[in-house]
């Protein structure tokens, strides 16, 4: 949080000093009036010294093309109709009594867990990431995380679902408070106004966060969810979530990819702190993270239905386990196995899928230029 009550320098005692003054990493300190233009050498991730003010020269073109594809990406849940959920879930026997848990419990966990990422992105990452165009793409990125508990919201209101039910389970369902709580101990120091970066300590409490917010949160567990809800969507039951959760999924492929290439960037450039035992922590945490998500499998859905069991849903935590590991340059955790949910792939994938692009979403992607006749 800004701390309003700090005295402003004085600025009408002359001259300005010639080096820059104290790194101003959040971008809304005194303006160094004599400082030199800069250069993409000085640009940082973490820990920066050069002005967070100026996107260019850009440094990440990563981070910048994520954001370009992000906003390529929009879409608005009310763009899609309820209509055959609705009357699915009123519906007497449309659907089992396990399949409403699953379906409940998944509901319930995304519409808290969404809030709980945009405020991790907002409060905890953005002031210590001191980079504009990664600051760029986390401003796209919230937005995105808003669009998803707009839809939420809209799913509630659709179905008539009870509200207070759905967004107090992170705090009333143990088995979603226990993944909840789990991702919050590593950003509450995280918002306190005396954390700093800037000790190997500090940094690697960041690496942390990023670790459980982007690669575990919104990379493991929101896999899971969405593979719950994509299985009944591929059985034709609530199709209208499917394909909100086929949005979400895309969006949430993009967040996972970001925060990926943040770890892998911070990595580079500043390699004392990814240490032999810092790296054996990070397995550990996914490790523990896999096995919270097989607990809340266990529990949304006890007896499985047809395509999905937690047996399963513990299989493909295993597997997205061991990628996320890969992908961060780290051994596998779980024994190799193979992804018992392929048509996964094929779901993030919207662009095979030509029904998905008949809806307005299509007209967001090449109503990209405007013209100014
Ligand atoms: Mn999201
Ligand atoms: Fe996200």
């Amino acid at each position: 949080m800004l701390d309003w009550s700090e005295p402003s320098a004085p600025l009408r005692r002359m001259p300005p000093p010639v080096a820059a003054p104290a790194a101003d990493q959040a971008g809304l300190g005194a303006i160094d009036r004599g400082g030199a233009r800069v250069s993409v050498d000085d640009k940082r991730m973490i820990n920066c010294r050069a002005d967070v003010n100026q996107l260019l020269p850009l440094k990440y073109k990563w981070a910048w093309e994520k954001y370009l594809a992000g906003c390529n990406n929009h879409w608005m849940p009310t763009e899609v109709s309820m209509q055959a959920d609705i009357a699915l879930w009123k519906s007497r026997d449309g659907l089992t009594e396990d399949e409403r848990r699953a379906i409940k419990r998944n509901l319930g966990f995304f519409a808290a867990s969404e809030s709980l990422v945009a405020n991790n992105i907002v409060l905890a990452i953005y002031r210590h990431l001191t980079n504009p165009e990664c600051r760029q793409y986390l401003l796209r990125q919230a937005f995105e995380e808003a669009v998803h508990t707009h839809t939420f919201e809209y799913i509630v209101e659709s179905l008539g679902l009870d509200e207070g039910e759905l967004f107090n389970m992170y705090r009333e369902v143990p088995s979603i408070t226990d993944k909840a709580a789990w991702a919050l101990k590593h950003t509450q120091h995280l918002d306190d106004p005396d954390f700093k970066t800037g000790t190997p300590a500090a940094d690697q409490a960041f690496l942390r966060d990023l670790v459980a917010f982007y690669v575990i949160f919104e990379g493991m567990w929101f896999y899971t969810g969405f593979a719950q809800i994509l299985s009944l969507g591929r059985r034709n039951k609530m199709v209208g979530i499917a394909e909100q959760y086929q949005y979400i999924l895309r969006d949430e492929s993009i967040h996972l990819n970001f925060g990926i290439d943040v770890i892998n960037q911070i990595k580079i450039e500043n390699p004392h702190l990814w240490t032999k035992a810092f790296q054996e922590e990070v397995r550990a945490m996914v490790r523990e993270a896999a096995e919270l998500e097989a607990a809340y499998g266990r529990d949304t859905m006890p007896r499985g239905f047809l395509g999905l069991n937690a047996a399963l849903c513990e299989t493909y935590m295993h597997f997205i386990a061991n990628r996320r590991c890969a992908q961060l340059g780290l051994e596998r955790v779980f024994a190799e196995t193979e992804n018992p949910f392929p048509w996964m792939s094929e779901a993030m994938d919207l662009k095979k899928e030509k029904n998905f692009f008949e809806t307005r979403v299509i007209e967001y992607q090449n109503g990209g230029a405007l013209s100014w006749e």
